[in-house]
């Protein structure tokens, strides 16, 4: 679920717009200030994209806009500036600032769902997806959300990434297979393998099948 940040001063826009974000599936938290928006910015989990006012009681959204793109830890979190009909004029320095896009201001909620749907999947599709596991540490992590696999799991996962190239169930055996695990043989690798793809959800094609061969990690499709 895609988390919006939304910073915002006018109390009768915020509702109605909260609510059919959340509608069309959303997880929404929202700030009335530069202060409380900035905190919020950089509170883990990072927000997916942000929605910002460009005139906030403390400050203006600009001058956020700015000190995030100047944090590495926030630097990418897309972001869609939203002003008023009479700062139209304005909307050349929000994107020189570093807004990725502009509403203006009376907007429908149906436009702006489509712009947040559009921004989310450009920077999705231009930022590779990143899967880091590490058996030692017990730790499977793909793009920030953690992948809850076995030990087992993990290593024959780390094994594949690491290898680089086709390896054998024969190769997973002797190199990955932990030794308390069910006992090893083919049909074991297979099973693993296949829950491994279960937990890897959109991303399970990054494990191939290779026909007669064995298995493959590609990178190029997490
Ligand atoms: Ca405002």
């Amino acid at each position: 679920m895609p988390r919006l940040l939304i910073i915002e001063d006018e109390e009768d826009l915020l509702p109605p717009l909260v609510f059919s974000l959340k509608r069309e599936g959303f997880d929404v938290v929202t700030a009335g200030n530069v202060t409380d928006g900035l905190r919020l910015a950089r509170t883990d989990p990072l927000p997916d994209l942000l929605l910002l006012d460009w005139m906030l009681p403390d400050g203006s959204g600009t001058e956020v806009c700015r000190q995030l793109r100047r944090d590495p830890v926030t630097a990418d979190i897309p972001i869609i500036m939203v002003t008023a009909r009479a700062e139209e004029i304005d909307r050349v320095v929000g994107l020189e600032v570093g807004a990725d896009d502009y509403v203006t201001k009376p907007f429908s909620t149906r436009e702006l769902t489509l712009r947040v749907r559009a921004l989310l999947r450009r920077v999705t599709a231009a930022t590779p997806k990143r899967l880091e596991v590490d058996p030692e540490a017990h730790l499977a992590v793909l793009d920030g959300r953690s992948l809850e696999l076995t030990t087992a799991e993990q290593r024959v996962l780390a094994y594949l990434i690491g290898a680089g190239r086709v390896v054998t169930r024969e190769d997973i055996i002797d190199h990955a297979w932990e030794p308390d695990a069910t006992p090893a043989s083919v049909r074991a690798v297979d099973s693993v393998i296949k829950r491994l793809r279960k937990r890897l959800g959109d991303s399970e094609a990054c494990i191939e099948a290779v026909r007669g061969a064995g298995y493959r990690f590609n990178p190029d499709a997490l």
